[in-house]
């Protein structure tokens, strides 16, 4: 039923987009491309047709590639700023890196944590995927929600050495993975976060970072920060700290 709804809302949505042309993403207005960007890049769009944009910083060419993402769940945003503020036209050296803000623009909009289907996008990838209702509505089967795919095929085409995924509230970096435990003790270091073991509500079926881990020879790590993090700290402690944890010099 929701399904349903959801899916004649988005062709309503996608008809007025059509004859109004997309609305500017969130991400998009945050600020012009600096000279530290190598490249902006639509890698897919939303279930309702906002656009999944990347920037790309640093060195192309660098044997290691990071990519970290934020707003996968449309109600923990803060993380964006982060993102945001690695864009601020210094010049990166070390890494080839690239920024996905937005994951969820749908959610994102409404401050809703799943998709315009009402599908939890950590709970829909190809891995240990369940069948769940509720708070972590897995979706129909696994890899349902454009948002995913997306991602998918951008881990794959990039093939990045790690992976950094943003969330909030639970304030810690995620030690219980063995093929992260070096990155998450520096990402603790650097992001002043304690290590913890995430356990989802013990629903851990279907996350980005299962499937990376599984699927992908690189290694894919959740970070929560808190629920109020301070400007301070998004603009240039967490900014800092990541560039330092995954490699990168200024
Ligand atoms: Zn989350």
């Amino acid at each position: 039923m929701i399904r349903r709804i959801a899916t004649a809302t988005t062709l309503i949505a996608l008809a007025s987009t059509a004859l109004a042309g997309p609305a500017p993403a969130d991400d998009a207005r945050r600020g012009p491309v600096h000279p530290a960007v190598v490249k902006v890049k639509i890698i897919g769009k939303s279930v309702r047709g906002t656009p999944i944009r990347a920037w790309q910083l640093g060195n192309p060419n660098a044997r290691r590639t990071v990519v970290a993402m934020a707003a996968m769940h449309g109600d923990e945003l803060a993380p964006r700023r982060i993102l945001w503020s690695l864009r601020d036209g210094r010049k990166l050296r070390g890494i080839n890196l690239w920024l996905v803000p937005t994951v969820n623009p749908d959610g994102a909009r409404r401050h809703h944590r799943k998709n315009a289907h009402g599908v939890d996008l950590n709970r829909n990838y190809p891995v240990r995927w369940k069948n769940l209702d509720g708070a972590y509505e897995s979706g129909p089967h696994p890899r349902s929600e454009r948002e995913t795919r997306v991602m998918m095929r951008f881990l794959k085409r990039t093939n990045p050495r790690y992976v950094v995924s943003f969330h909030q509230p639970l304030h810690g970096v995620d030690s219980s993975g063995p093929k992260t435990s070096a990155l998450a003790r520096r990402l603790a270091k650097y992001l002043h976060l304690p290590r913890k073991s995430f356990t989802c509500g013990g629903h851990c079926h279907g996350t980005m970072t299962q499937w990376f881990n599984k699927r992908r020879r690189g290694a894919a790590i959740t970070v929560e920060l808190g629920t109020s993090p301070s400007k301070r700290y998004l603009t240039r402690v967490a900014p800092r700290g990541l560039l330092r944890a995954v490699g990168g010099r200024r």
